[in-house]
């Protein structure tokens, strides 16, 4: 039996590595979710195999399936721009699991059905309950901010980190005693205790914007704990699975960390997210505005049209009629491209999964780095629902808190079209000079509407033909 469940962890670990890889492209992403999914069936049924599971713990476990699925399945229900937040939740449940299998490890083993524990599985137990649970706590109160449950702005106080880095220092000395001897076990729940604290404490300082961020740092903390987990229980599925799980979380991080041009330290310990004065510029700005006909003119004399898509067009779910826009604009022989930016709209590659939902071709969707060099050749950049990724402040206002950020230079296009609904500001907090700039027009309303309308009037049925 043991051979059949080593057998199903390798095909597991395989399958794990597979998945990641597939999801590396949209055109092998859903083979990698199902390579996902298959990975994980393949390790729960070799679980279950095990002759250690007693023959009465069925029950529980199937009661443990139905109580899971019933709060799984109204999670996958969730739309597109909540993603971030069930996916906090997702870690919050996952840091719960590898903190309780922890403390009852930890009890059992003074039990005589339970394993003794050595230094090394003591000090690896500790370190799966100190991750575990502030992974837990650390994302519902990502999950919170996000969902805007509880307040996004960032709570700051003299002496955070300190504090911070104090009760982290407590919970790790204790962790070193109890490593040392299992004896001293009152210290197990003040570990239990900080490592909650801690994770609420680790958030509150942290701003909405970055809150996507911090949700990928902690898929990386409870992946550790997941790998902590797999030295006490002698699991090398758990080994592996965790250490994939924990790498990806951090190079993710990196990843948006890079595209919003912040460092580690910054996000953790900066207050970015915070919601700005009000611009203290007198100078009276104007804005030019344009009708969704207006708009369709001026596409159809085009020879080269870009669309920039960001969180707005998620939010009116227009990706459809942008598609429409792009069938009706190629048909004329105009050149139509997308330009991606990596952190447009809540979470990487959300602008790939949706123009992906209208079936866009993969081909038309060009990376921020590969699309500015052609900026200036444009006629027309069409931002639909976009504002922090085609701020040029991010380019030249050094007091911009996005002042680095890498941009999409919408505003070298020869005209710009912006829709939205209104002129308040992006996630960030700021003003975009580009809604102001002699060469924009504003085409004002919820970005479905007002795509429909521009479609409606390129296929003839608005009136205009
Ligand atoms: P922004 O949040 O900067 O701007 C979105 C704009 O969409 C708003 O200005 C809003 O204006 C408009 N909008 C909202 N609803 C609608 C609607 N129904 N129809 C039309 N327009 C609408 O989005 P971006 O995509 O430009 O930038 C993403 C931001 O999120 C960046 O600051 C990025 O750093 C941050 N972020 C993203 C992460 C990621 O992984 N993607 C991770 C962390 C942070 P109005 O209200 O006037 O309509």
């Amino acid at each position: 039996m043991n051979t059949w469940i080593q057998i199903a962890y390798l095909i597991s670990t395989a399958l794990f590595i597979f998945s990641l890889k597939w999801m590396n492209t949209p055109q092998t992403a859903r083979r990698g979710v199902f390579a996902g999914v298959a990975a994980m069936l393949v390790a729960v049924i070799g679980t279950l195999i095990n002759p250690e599971i007693l023959a009465s713990n069925y029950k529980w476990i199937a009661i443990a399936v139905v109580i899971g699925t019933a709060i799984g399945v109204p999670l996958s229900w969730v739309p597109l721009t909540a993603v971030p937040q069930r996916t906090a939740l997702s870690h919050a449940f996952g840091g719960l699991a590898a903190g309780l299998v922890g403390v009852a490890e930890f009890y059992l083993s003074f039990s005589s059905s339970g394993h003794e524990l050595g230094h090394f599985r003591a000090a690896a137990l500790c370190a799966e309950v100190l991750l575990g649970f502030l992974t837990f706590t650390g994302s519902l109160m990502a999950a919170g901010k996000l969902q805007e449950i509880i307040p996004t702005r960032p709570i700051t106080y003299k002496g955070q980190n300190i504090i911070n880095l104090g009760l982290l220092s407590i919970a790790v000395i204790g962790c070193v005693a109890l490593s040392i001897d299992t004896n001293y076990k009152f210290i197990f729940p003040v570990i239990i205790f900080l490592a909650l604290l801690f994770g609420v404490l680790l958030i509150i300082p942290i701003g909405g914007a970055d809150m996507p961020t911090v949700i990928s740092m902690l898929n990386a903390y409870a992946g550790l704990s997941a790998v902590a987990m797999g030295f006490v229980m002698d699991n090398k599925l758990l080994i592996t699975a965790g250490a994939l799980d924990g790498s990806s979380g951090l190079i993710l991080s990196i990843i948006m960390c890079k595209a919003m041009n912040r460092s580690f330290t910054n996000v953790l310990f900066g207050a970015f997210g915070q919601v700005q004065a009000a611009s203290t510029d007198t100078v009276k700005k104007t804005v030019k505005s344009a009708t969704p006909e207006d708009a369709a003119q001026i596409m159809e004399q085009a020879n080269k049209v870009v669309i920039v898509p960001g969180y707005g067009m998620a939010v009116a779910q227009a990706q459809h009629r942008v598609r429409e826009l792009y069938d009706q604009l190629t048909s004329r022989g105009i050149t139509v491209k997308f330009a991606i930016h990596p952190v447009a709209g809540r979470m990487p590659g959300h602008m790939n999964v949706l123009l992906a939902e209208a079936d866009i071709p993969y081909t038309d969707l060009v990376e921020m780095d590969d699309i500015n060099p052609e900026m200036p050749q444009v006629d027309v950049v069409l931002v639909i629902g976009a504002n922090d990724v085609v701020n040029p402040a991010a380019r030249t206002n050094k007091g911009s808190p996005i002042y680095g950020m890498p941009i999409i230079n919408a505003d070298k296009a020869k005209s710009c079209l912006a829709i939205k609904r209104s002129m308040n500001p992006g996630f960030a907090g700021i003003e975009n000079e580009l809604y102001y700039a002699d060469k924009t027009l504003m085409v004002f309303g919820d970005a479905k509407a007002v795509v429909g309308d521009i479609v409606k009037y390129l296929s003839g049925e608005g009136g205009g033909h």
